[in-house]
């Protein structure tokens, strides 16, 4: 081979390898990228407590059934290959069965917060019509529900963990459910 031939072929050898790098660096940009987009996917559905966030969850969950299995409240169901919670029915009593019985770390105490993304929405409240119920003030297990002197509850977000306890004790079935949010405690 001549020497302008190798030189011509170490020269094309070269600007390959650093395309590829460049391609490298470009993949590894995008996919920092994707992340980013990823951790702020706000959740889908109400989640079982501890649940990573979404983005992450709907990677990890596989939907096998495990944690409704081990759920005695049958508060957790299967919905498009993915565990939620339905609290039209029950509540979260916090007993970590679910948790004990995941096996891909969709749900983990260690890692994430308890908060579900449930919100009770006291806008029907019964205490309108004039009566002096507390029945929701009492049952929150975590303290975040506050009556004012007219009797009318509010939620201190930060504090509610969406257990939808309050919900299930209402004796005049007054609180549904808020659209979802995103939870930032984790
Ligand atoms: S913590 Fe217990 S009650 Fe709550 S969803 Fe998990 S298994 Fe069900
Ligand atoms: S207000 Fe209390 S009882 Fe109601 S969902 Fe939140 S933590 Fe549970
Ligand atoms: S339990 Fe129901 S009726 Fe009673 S204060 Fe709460 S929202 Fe109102």
């Amino acid at each position: 081979m001549s020497d302008h031939n190798s030189r011509y072929y170490r020269a094309y050898l070269e600007c390959h390898q650093v395309s590829r790098r460049g391609l490298l660096r470009g993949l590894l940009r995008g996919a920092e990228r994707a992340q980013v987009v990823d951790e702020k996917l706000p959740r889908q559905a109400i989640r079982p407590p501890h649940a990573a966030p979404e983005a992450l969850f709907l990677q990890r969950c596989d939907g096998c059934g495990l944690c409704q299995q081990a759920c005695q409240q049958c508060v957790i169901e299967v919905v498009d290959g993915r565990a939620q919670l339905n609290l039209d029915y029950g509540a979260c009593n916090g007993c970590d069965q679910c948790l004990l019985a995941c096996t891909t770390a969709a749900l983990s105490k260690a890692s994430y917060a308890a908060d579900t993304g449930f919100r009770p929405n006291f806008a029907r409240c019964q205490n309108e019509l004039g009566t002096s119920c507390a029945m929701c003030a009492h049952c929150c297990p975590t303290k975040a529900v506050t009556l004012d002197d007219d009797l009318f509850p509010t939620v201190d977000d930060s504090k509610c963990i969406g257990c939808g306890v309050c919900r299930q004790t209402c004796p005049f079935n007054r609180i549904s459910p808020e659209p979802l949010i995103a939870s930032d405690k984790r």
